[in-house]
């Protein structure tokens, strides 16, 4: 296979900045419902109603516009198999992605079989607009859009999301908006999504939600878009855990509110420290920032590793060469990593 998703080492301890996750924790009602699993609980099959409910509430559509996914992982792959398995329509499946993008895009495509089409973002890392109008083809069942974009941390303009699900009305667009909740921007409500039902968002609570381990996400969308998915999804694939720990999650805003802020003010202090020792970055709507060290960044994320700080080298990403990502979340941490990354820095020169 040539698309893989890239598992990332993950260190037991040290501060683990290179997997965007919420490194500050889930919110401790989440910790309260899990406890509150009993012995009985765990032996049934479970129901997602109260989970449904929470999200449908969160984002403001009703149970029928959305489905809940065993991360939004599985939420990728299961658009993939509905969107390219075979069908009436001849010739071989086309899935278009943008890249540098999220690698299990092109990993569930391929999985599912089809011919992967890859468009670059412009050389300054905007939306490719033109490239991916130019790639839509007779094959091309499913495209993949990334806002905010992960590793860059620039959001798509929802004009584009509306050019292209216009310019292909037989294939799903699928809008990953894992980082949504911090660009406080998204296509769910928009009128773009009612005038276009081809359109996908899928959504995960790893994020900003702190329950990757618990493994949560969902895919909202116009009922007809959803029928396919619903039909190659696991009647049961979201465990208990995971089931009262969504809602419990969804339902604490001051906890979500208070990191949301924690992201913020970690992003303008990296700013700050990479507009003083030189180094290119983009302004990110994520809880990551993408910096240009240039030839020296290997270097860095292993000077950094050895003092026990992680973070994510991109160089061999298309586009990103010295490139690394950071997760900027609870401030402390962040300040650590200024504070260790410019005595690297300083060393470097
Ligand atoms: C992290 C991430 C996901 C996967 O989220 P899970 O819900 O943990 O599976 C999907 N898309 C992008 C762009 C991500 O960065």
């Amino acid at each position: 296979m040539r698309y893989l998703y890239e598992k990332a080492a993950t260190p037991a301890s040290g501060l683990r900045l290179h997997l965007n996750e919420n490194t500050g924790g889930c919110s401790p009602a989440v910790v309260e419902a899990l406890r509150g699993i009993t012995p009985e609980a765990a032996a049934l099959y479970p129901d997602y109603a109260d989970a449904i409910a929470a999200v449908s509430a969160r984002f403001l559509v009703p149970d029928s516009h959305l489905v809940l996914t065993n991360g939004l992982d599985e939420g990728i792959l299961a658009a993939s198999l509905a969107a390219l398995r075979p069908g009436p329509a001849t010739g071989p499946a086309e899935a278009i992605v943008i890249v540098p993008a999220f690698d299990m895009q092109a990993a569930c495509a391929e999985a599912a079989g089809a011919g992967i089409v890859e468009v670059p973002l412009e050389a300054d890392f905007t939306f490719p607009l033109k490239g991916v109008l130019a790639s839509i083809g007779a094959g091309t069942r499913i495209i993949f859009i990334t806002s905010p974009n992960n590793p860059t941390g620039i959001s798509v303009p929802r004009e584009s999301v509306e050019a292209i699900a216009a310019a292909a009305p037989g294939a799903m667009v699928f809008v990953d908006e894992a980082y949504a909740d911090f660009s406080d921007s998204t296509l769910i409500g928009d009128p773009v999504m009612n005038a276009h039902p081809n359109i996908v968002i899928g959504r995960t609570f790893s994020k900003a939600y702190g329950l990757a381990a618990l493994r949560g996400g969902a895919l909202v969308a116009a009922p007809a878009a959803l029928a396919p998915i619903r039909r190659v999804l696991p009647p049961y694939s979201i465990n208990v855990a995971a089931a009262v720990a969504i809602p419990a999650a969804l339902r604490d805003h001051d906890h979500h509110a208070r990191y949301l802020a924690e992201v913020r003010e970690s992003k303008r202090l990296l700013y700050d420290a990479l507009d003083r020792t030189g180094v290119q970055y983009w302004v990110s709507d994520a809880n990551f920032v993408l910096a240009r060290f240039g030839e020296g960044a290997g270097r860095i994320c292993e000077k950094l590793r050895q003092k026990g700080i992680y973070v994510r080298d991109r160089s061999k990403v298309h586009g990103c060469q010295g490139c690394v990502r950071i997760t900027t979340g609870v401030v402390e941490h962040t300040r650590r990593l200024i504070e260790t990354l410019e005595e690297v820095l300083c060393a470097a020169r």
